[in-house]
């Protein structure tokens, strides 16, 4: 499957052998024990440590995130979960680690955590490498990019060389990439973590959350947590899960030209400022996406002149929910300053770009900044 296309290997991932009678892929497997007789060894014991439906979306998973490898890929309940079993798995108290001050909203509720743990906690904005000046003496340094909201890149190998010279691990945040627009581990990382709630799946129906290795110590250190917080995803919402990847190729790859178009439309307005797109080429950011990248993603994002402006032009649109998170075939927005977490301007827009026509969802946007603005 190394040799296949992006397509091919998605609509394939984790499938089992064919088996006569037996479904494509095997329906969940709802159990909280299974039949076991003598010395309780694996592969399937107890529903809090495995459960078959996980493995075959483990095996899809790794099978995605480093073709013809062999990786070890832990699901989780939530990003969250995923997020927090590499950080509190990995560091004890003295050690110290390297954040972004411009990641994910719950991070700083991590960063807090880990400081109450007797952790030293260092952060550096996403772009710009500030995060070189800090890996002396560090544990593990954690990446987000594209970082969500503001959309800004690192650069991934470059990063990574520094922190196994300083004896740091690296953990990368590929939410919004999803594994098809980039591969971590390829860049040298560690883990390659990600919310499968987002783009992942795509669909905006569950929550998810998985960890990519390939040094098997650090696999075992990763199911060990899981298992000792149980923090597991339901059969149901894994198969939903493995059922979304067969589409993920179609959906992304649609999400990703109209992210683009939507980003050189929204570049000719005068109303729209700070818009960013790792696509586009007058990015800051181009130049290191297209070395790492595979695909830019389905984010865009922008800022209109104020609140008001904001939330008029999310009213008239017509075909984009006012909702968070991102990634889905059904387009979103929202003004991210509301929930008052990101450093953002009042006026600033996530704009997630779904799977609709391109022509209908880019008048769409156009017509309500016509609205917004009048
Ligand atoms: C949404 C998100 C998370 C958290 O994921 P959940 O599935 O909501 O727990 C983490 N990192 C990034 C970049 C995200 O966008």
């Amino acid at each position: 499957m190394s040799t296949m296309g992006d397509g091919t290997r998605a609509v394939r991932a984790g499938l089992p052998e064919p088996e006569q009678f037996e479904p494509t892929l095997p329906g969940p497997v709802f159990a909280a024990h299974f039949h076991l007789s003598g010395d309780p060894v694996g592969p399937y014991t107890y529903g809090r440590e495995t459960n078959p439906t996980w493995s075959h979306l483990e095996r899809a998973i790794g099978e995605l995130e480093a073709p013809g490898e062999d990786v070890g890929t832990t699901v989780f309940a939530s990003g969250m979960a995923a997020i927090t079993a590499v950080l509190l798995s990995q560091v004890r108290s003295g050690d110290a680690v390297v954040l972004p001050d411009d990641g994910y909203q719950a991070l700083p509720l991590v960063r807090e955590q880990l400081a109450a743990y007797g952790v030293e906690v260092r952060t550096a904005p996403t772009g710009g490498d500030a995060q070189l000046a800090l890996l002396t003496g560090a544990k593990l340094l954690w990446i987000e990019s594209p970082s969500n909201p503001g959309l800004d890149v690192c650069d991934i190998r470059r990063l990574v060389e520094a922190a196994h010279t300083a004896g740091a691990l690296v953990a990368v945040d590929n939410t919004l990439a999803t594994p098809i627009g980039q591969r971590p581990l390829e860049l040298g990382a560690d883990f390659s973590v990600a919310s499968d709630t987002k783009g992942m799946t795509g669909h905006g129906d569950i929550l998810l959350g998985h960890v990519t290795c390939r040094d098997p110590r650090l696999t075992a250190d990763v199911r060990r947590w899981r298992k000792v917080v149980g923090a597991i995803p339901g059969p149901m919402e894994a198969w939903l899960a493995h059922r979304s990847l067969s589409t993920l190729q179609l959906r992304i790859d649609r999400q990703c030209t109209t992210a683009l178009a939507l980003a050189e439309v929204l570049a000719e307005r005068t109303e729209v400022t700070g818009l960013r797109y790792p696509g586009l080429t007058t990015d800051p950011s181009y130049a290191v996406a297209t070395r790492q990248m595979r695909r830019f993603g389905s984010v865009v994002s922008f800022e209109l002149a104020d609140r008001d402006t904001a939330e008029r032009f999310l009213t008239a649109l017509r075909l984009v929910d006012d909702a968070t998170s991102f990634g889905g075939v059904r387009s979103t927005a929202e003004r991210r300053g509301r929930w008052g977490g990101d450093a953002v301007a009042e006026g600033f827009i996530r704009f997630s770009v779904g799977a609709e026509d391109p022509e209908d969802l880019l008048a769409d946007v156009e017509q309500a900044l016509d609205a917004a603005v009048r």
